[in-house]
């Protein structure tokens, strides 16, 4: 499949990083199996028990900065949860081709590569540490130091005001179809997502909009 962007009239790029860039088996395996059964043994609970009462409090979460806040987990669950997570970084890996579009990306000047990420500065640190993503970024930003999740409005606006991007020139690639439903809304009008962000899961339904499944669809 071809990309469907005019990439000719592309300024600055915005990339995800989980689930997009990297392989979201590893947040996905971590959270719905790792977590729940150590946390279940700390509790003496199973790990059914556990799992279904984590994914209770999860979806209650779901889609909020807290969600993706660490610091949240960490005292709600009462444990580090970063240092767990240490525990299966061997996971953290490239999505197919990834590595090699930020590689062809960094040698083109045309583009500005901004990395907009939930995830929460501590955890892009361990994974900057595990993969040298960064080097193929002129910024990265995440939702946790601008204070809204990209789900809302109000992340949009307080970057674009911090890093000016013109609405028609700018492409979004992002595994989250929350997340690309409010870059609409706000007007960024080059939009992509991700078939399969889980190397793990199914495909997932890309519904209203165009669909890579990997980075070597990409054609600029
Ligand atoms: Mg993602």
């Amino acid at each position: 499949m071809k990309d469907s962007i005019n990439w000719k009239s592309i300024k600055t790029i915005l990339l995800d990083m989980d689930g997009t860039l990297l392989d979201l088996h590893f947040d996905n395996y971590f959270w719905q199996e790792y977590l729940p059964v150590h946390w279940g043994k700390m509790h003496n609970m199973g790990a059914d028990v556990a799992k279904a009462q984590l994914k209770d409090w999860y979806s209650e979460e779901a889609g909020t900065l807290s969600w993706y806040c660490l610091d949240f987990w960490t005292d709600r669950l009462k444990f580090d949860v970063l240092q767990l997570k240490a525990d299966v970084e061997h996971l953290i890996q490239y999505r197919p081709y990834a590595e090699s579009f930020l590689e062809k990306l960094r040698a083109d000047t045309n583009y500005r590569v901004i990395m907009v990420t939930n995830a929460h500065e501590n955890l892009i640190k361990m994974k900057v540490d595990k993969t040298g993503i960064d080097n193929y970024f002129d910024k990265i930003i995440s939702s946790h130091t601008i204070g809204h999740a990209k789900e809302d409005q109000a992340f949009w606006q307080k970057f674009q005001l911090e890093n000016p991007f013109e609405l028609d020139q700018t492409l979004l690639i992002d595994d989250n179809l929350t997340v690309l439903r409010a870059a609409r809304t706000f007007g960024i009008e080059n939009l992509l997502t991700i078939s399969k962000p889980d190397s793990q899961n199914e495909e997932q339904d890309p519904e209203e909009f165009n669909a890579i499944s990997s980075f070597e669809d990409i054609n600029f």
